[in-house]
């Protein structure tokens, strides 16, 4: 079939086929690292016209800075063990800017297996990474929104249980004591009864931002428990130090006058809080710990609340 007509239409055919493909199709010679061909489509994306990517060097300096010495090193030394590859990397425009490109290379041998020379595609890949950011970015708001109250804004539980085991490790480490204060609002199901679930809602609000200034130190960490408890981890505090945070939290919230005119407590919304601390050994753990110290609570509530066990 393919007589020598058809053979010369095919070359047409391919170098059509080459220059109408968003791939931008590119040969190095390898004795010479000189420029065989590059597809003029290159000068829509860059800018650069195709005679003047002379030589490898061109390609080298059109890189960005950050790119360049990994790229043409890798890209050197995979073509002298004549190994296909591919490299992303930030193209120089013309005018000054950066596309990002994928540089996919064959590395063609002679009869004698030596390199002769490089062919490859360059893509636009902008787009995707374009993408990729905004996944990365997406992914990284995710996580800290997985670890953050929907409502308050401040740490949930779950961020919670990782920072007490972080810190639960730092202070048997350290041979420090480490406290953790719990803390639980007063007839709070009254209060919602009374003024109902939106101004409740913007009560746990107010809640956790007095509670968040109570606590000073840079490792000090305060979290919504649930529903309305909210706890603190006061690392390398003892019972002392715990005692006075504690007693800081229920003055604020006091100070807040916030009103509560069901609470059989006060006329003003009140807190009940336990206080633990300890000084973690092998045989301890830390979901124990905030057991005990969610008994102390309790016991707050059953000695008529608005105090501190
Ligand atoms: P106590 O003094 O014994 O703590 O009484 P309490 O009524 O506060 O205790 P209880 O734990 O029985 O009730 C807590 C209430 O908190 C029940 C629930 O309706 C309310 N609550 C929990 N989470 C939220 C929330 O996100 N928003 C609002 N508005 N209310 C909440
Ligand atoms: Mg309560
Ligand atoms: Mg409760």
């Amino acid at each position: 079939m393919a007589d020598i007509n058809t053979m010369r239409d095919d070359s047409t055919v391919y170098k059509t086929l080459l220059e109408s493909t968003k791939a931008i199709p590119w040969k190095i010679d390898w004795a010479t690292m000189q420029f065989a061909y590059i597809g003029p489509q290159i000068e829509q994306l860059l800018g650069w016209t195709p005679d003047s990517w002379v030589s490898a060097n061109d390609w080298a300096e059109r890189m960005h800075p950050e790119d360049r010495e990994w790229v043409v090193n890798f890209c050197v030394s995979q073509s002298k063990s004549g190994i296909d590859h591919e490299a992303d990397y930030r193209a120089l425009t013309k005018d000054g800017h950066y596309v990002w490109i994928r540089d996919v290379v064959h590395v063609v041998r002679n009869a004698e297996g030596e390199v002769e020379a490089l062919i490859g595609f360059m893509f636009d890949i902008s787009e995707r990474k374009k993408t990729e950011e905004q996944l990365a970015n997406l992914r990284k708001e995710l996580e800290e929104m997985s670890y953050k109250d929907g409502l308050t804004g401040i740490a949930n539980r779950r961020m919670f249980d990782s920072v007490l085991e972080l810190e639960w490790s730092n202070a048997r480490r350290s041979r420090q004591p480490l406290s953790l204060i719990m803390l639980d609002i007063d007839h709070f199901k009254e209060y919602n009864d009374q003024y109902g679930h939106v101004q409740g809602d913007e009560c746990l609000i107010r809640v956790a931002r007095v509670l968040s200034q109570a606590a000073t130190r840079s490792r000090d960490f305060i979290a919504r428990f649930g529903g309305e408890e909210f706890v603190l981890v006061l690392p390398e505090s003892d019972e002392e130090a715990a005692g006075k945070v504690a007693e800081r939290c229920r003055q604020l919230i006091f100070k807040e006058q916030i009103p509560h005119t069901k609470s059989p407590v006060s006329s003003v919304l009140t807190i009940s809080v336990g206080v633990g601390t300890i000084l973690p050994s092998h045989q301890d753990q830390p979901l124990a710990f905030v057991e005990s110290t969610d008994k102390k609570l309790y016991l707050a509530k059953q000695q008529g609340r608005n105090r501190i066990c």
